[in-house]
């Protein structure tokens, strides 16, 4: 991928303007928008590689513009949020966002942010090509079709619901899934024991999968929100 095009929606001028110098800085090219009319605008027109996106936006719920994106295009969406509040992000993610970025942030958290949905799209990328049977990703390796993972060779002895939750996780490598999201994958419902029955399946699995539980390489807690599979070297 030559140097990534990025659009930035956001409404507030000082803060697009650190975002910008920011990813002008760094050898990203970018676009922006002020609003929502201009965003879905620029979406279409720019076909850009990552969209960050202000959920408080004058014109448009942010919400509403990540429903209309995704209704032609799966382009990853970082949205902005100045809320502290879990439920706007939670309803961001659910209505096809990719990762959240919380206000005030800092400039290594925008890019840090940034560099995990670019390896995310170069791992999608390479999965078009690839076999699809099999998921590497560092020492980690699932054989879709023998139904089976594999970490550093050895075969993981996994019950059928934490193989089912490593899949999940798996296959959407990159991208935080919201507690609600998994547990309908994976039980067809989410109600608050489905919760927490996730979170223990959670605590079995990473034993299993992590040679360190508490600091996790692989599977990432987003607190009172989900989970996210990072992409290992
Ligand atoms: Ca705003």
């Amino acid at each position: 991928m030559n140097n990534p095009l990025v659009l930035v929606v956001e409404d507030d001028l000082p803060v697009r303007n650190l975002m910008t110098t920011t990813l002008k800085t760094h050898a990203y090219r970018y676009k922006t928008a002020a609003n929502a009319a201009e965003a879905l605008l620029m979406a279409s027109s720019h076909n850009p590689d990552v969209v960050f996106l202000d959920l408080g936006l004058p014109d448009m719920d942010g919400i509403e513009v990540i429903r209309q994106i995704r209704s032609w295009s799966n382009m990853p969406i970082i949205v902005i949020s100045a809320r502290s509040d879990d439920a706007d992000k939670i309803e961001a993610l659910d209505a096809g966002a990719d990762d959240y970025l919380t206000k005030p942030f800092s400039v290594e958290e925008l890019l840090a942010r940034l560099r995990v949905t670019i390896r995310r799209l170069a791992l999608m990328n390479s999965d078009s090509n690839a076999d699809r049977s099999v998921y590497t990703n560092g020492k980690l390796e699932i054989n879709y079709s023998a139904g089976c993972a594999f970490m550093n060779g050895e075969e993981l002895k996994l019950t059928p619901m934490e193989y089912k939750l490593l899949c999940l996780l798996a296959k959407n490598t990159g991208k935080v899934l919201t507690h609600t999201y998994i547990t309908q994958n994976i039980w067809g419902r989410s109600w608050d024991n489905d919760i927490a029955s996730l979170r223990v399946f959670m605590v079995t699995l990473r034993k299993k999968l992590e040679s360190a539980p508490g600091s996790p390489r692989y599977i990432q807690t987003h607190i009172g929100i989900g989970y996210r599979m990072l992409k290992v070297d």
